[in-house]
């Protein structure tokens, strides 16, 4: 039988070393698979590596030559069209020699004294095989855009990083842009281009000289891998201050998740933790900076426990719909008049986990609408409970997620919801978090007007946490706007946080509609709102969540009011 190899021309490799054992050596593990031809320095490799360029296949080349040294060709011949087609493998007893002539191009390297013959054998076959492919790689290898490298190859240089050099220590690090589709849409996406370009550039500035990589993954994801950082924070700022020299107007904010380097964890274990810690800082405005930790890991574990269990909650009726009223304050007393339907679980092992801890997890991994559409069941059929029971109709808001939007579905099982249960569509309101606006633009405005247009009441949940501007507000179709906790929290304190509640009805009553302020928490904080005119109002002050049965006693107490107010 004849091998299959040997009906194929041999393939030609050079080896370039100044030492004569070396030349032998290599020629006698390489000789029964390959045609060899041999040069004894730099200048003569660049010699033979021209004559024959048409046939070589790979060149093993010392880094150590007097005349010229292999860091010298391999730049050249990196530095020519033609000739960098060519892999070549360095030989090096020298481990920052490997790491500097891989990043100038080098495909592998072998060290000295020589590994095990079959070591060296699979890695001259493995690169010569890889380099056939070798045009595709190299168009691949970096993005276009940032000029920083494709995810592909990145991965592949950490990897070999990581293998062949345990000593380095490297932080994985991800990075990304808070509420990139916003800066897209409100800027243009050729300033977005720009700021991932203006980013990508300071990314490679920090790297320098040192050793580390890094890659534009996707859309605004950017991977690096560099060596150890004591201070990320510095980093960080580093990397804003450049971002920020793009424009003075656009609200431009990086955030960074950090994995340190831990031994024998894989890269791409690594870069997992480290995108784990950046989408902590997720919704979190204070926060960009996260460093994976011990707390993390629990946390990590505490996530795959919900999730496991998500399932069996709904089953054995774990999950609560508990209702917090809302009052409008310019009645005396203050007049209930709708109620927020929120989330409880209570867990058998964990006890009561809050919405805070499970509602991001479930829209990150897209089984949130499991959630909501319970909520909503619940909550509409808990609607039609007390008007059957007390005779009036308490409208309830549901709160609808970012991710609710894309369920071609979700008109129809709404409309079906409230006809089951006999209400009108104004009994169950819509709360849709303002970041879902800026998030979907498009998309979700459309939504929202086919809600509205059926009936259904929106009101924007969060208003004043995200980025919409007021030129964006004034074309977004919405029955109330929710003012953020966050502007309340401060306002007995500080003269510039009532102002800008003043700013926030200002503009609701720009747009012509009212304003619920949540987080109420003090007997001043109502009086004060009040008095600026705010109409309605949601917070411990008045009432904390609550479940259905002791809510009732609100709906009693509001019909006892009336009564005595008729009579
Ligand atoms: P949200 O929709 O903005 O709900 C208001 C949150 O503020 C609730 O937290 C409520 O308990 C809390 N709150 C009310 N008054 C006060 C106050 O005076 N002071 C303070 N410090 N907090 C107050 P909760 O119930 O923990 O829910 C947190 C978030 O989880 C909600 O924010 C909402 O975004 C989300 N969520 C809750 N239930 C659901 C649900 O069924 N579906 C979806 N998609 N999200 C939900
Ligand atoms: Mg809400
Ligand atoms: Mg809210």
């Amino acid at each position: 039988m004849i091998k299959s190899k040997q009906l194929r021309k041999p393939q030609l490799v050079l080896v370039v070393d100044d030492q004569e054992i070396n030349r032998d050596v290599l020629g006698m593990i390489l000789e029964d698979d390959y045609d060899i031809i041999y040069a004894e320095n730099g200048r003569e490799a660049l010699e033979k590596i021209d004559q024959y360029k048409d046939k070589l296949s790979i060149v093993l080349l010392d880094l150590m030559m007097p005349e010229m040294d292999g860091f010298e060709v391999l730049s050249r011949v990196r530095a020519d069209e033609y000739l960098k087609r060519i892999p070549m493998i360095v030989l090096t007893a020298d481990r920052s020699a490997e790491l500097r002539a891989l990043q100038m191009g080098a495909a592998d390297f072998i060290t000295k004294p020589f590994d095990m013959h079959e070591v060296i054998l699979a890695r001259v076959s493995r690169i010569i095989e890889l380099s056939e492919g070798r045009q595709l790689i190299s168009a691949a290898e970096h993005d276009a855009l940032s000029g920083l490298y494709s995810k592909n190859f990145f991965f592949e240089y950490a990897n070999r990083i990581h293998q062949f050099h345990p000593e380095l220590k490297m932080d994985a690090i991800a990075m990304d842009i808070e509420q990139f589709h916003s800066i897209n849409a409100l800027n243009g996406r050729e300033f977005g281009d720009r700021v991932l370009r203006r980013l990508g550039d300071a990314i490679r500035d920090f790297l320098g000289g040192s050793p580390g990589i890094a890659s534009r993954i996707e859309a605004d994801r950017f991977d690096i891998f560099c060596k150890h950082q004591d201070d990320c924070q510095a980093l960080l700022d580093r990397l804003q201050d450049q971002v920020n020299t793009i424009s003075r107007n656009a609200v431009i904010r990086l955030r960074m998740g950090v994995m340190p380097w831990r031994e024998g964890v894989e890269p791409v274990l690594l870069f997992d933790r480290a995108h784990t810690a950046c989408n902590m800082a997720r919704g979190d405005y204070k926060t960009h900076l996260v460093v994976y930790d011990e707390e993390m890991r629990t946390r990590e574990t505490l996530n795959q426990r919900l999730l496991n269990d998500l399932r069996r909650a709904v089953e054995e009726r774990e999950l609560m719909v508990f209702y917090q009223p809302k009052y409008n304050i310019q009645y005396d007393p203050p007049k209930l008049s709708s109620a927020e339907a929120l989330i409880r679980w209570k867990h058998p092992e964990l006890g009561m986990v809050s919405p805070g801890s499970f509602i991001p997890l479930f829209e990150n991994n897209g089984q949130i609408s499991v959630v909501d559409n319970y909520v909503w069941d619940e909550a509409a059929r808990q609607i039609a409970a007390w008007r059957d029971k007390y005779g009036v109709t308490l409208p309830v808001s549901v709160n609808v997620s970012r991710v609710d939007v894309f369920d071609p579905t979700l008109e129809d099982k709404l409309r079906a919801l409230v006809d089951r249960n006999g209400l009108d569509r104004g009994a169950l309101k819509l709360e849709v978090t303002e970041s879902a606006y800026t998030e979907n633009a498009g998309q979700m405005i459309s939504l929202i007007e086919r809600l509205r247009g059926m009936g259904f009441e929106i009101e924007m949940d969060d208003f004043g946490s995200g980025y919409s501007s007021l030129n964006m507000l004034s074309s977004m179709p919405i029955d109330v706007l929710k003012m953020d906790m966050a502007f309340v929290r401060n306002i007995e304190h500080s003269e510039k946080d009532f102002r800008l509640v003043e700013l926030v009805l200002d503009i609701a009553g720009y747009l012509k509609v009212p304003v619920v302020a949540e987080g109420v928490e003090t007997e001043r904080q109502y009086q004060m709102l009040r008095d600026a005119g705010c109409e309605l109002v949601q917070g411990y002050y008045f009432s904390r969540p609550l479940p259905p049965e002791e809510f009732e006693a609100l709906i009693i107490r509001e019909i006892e009011t009336e009564r005595k107010h008729d009579a």
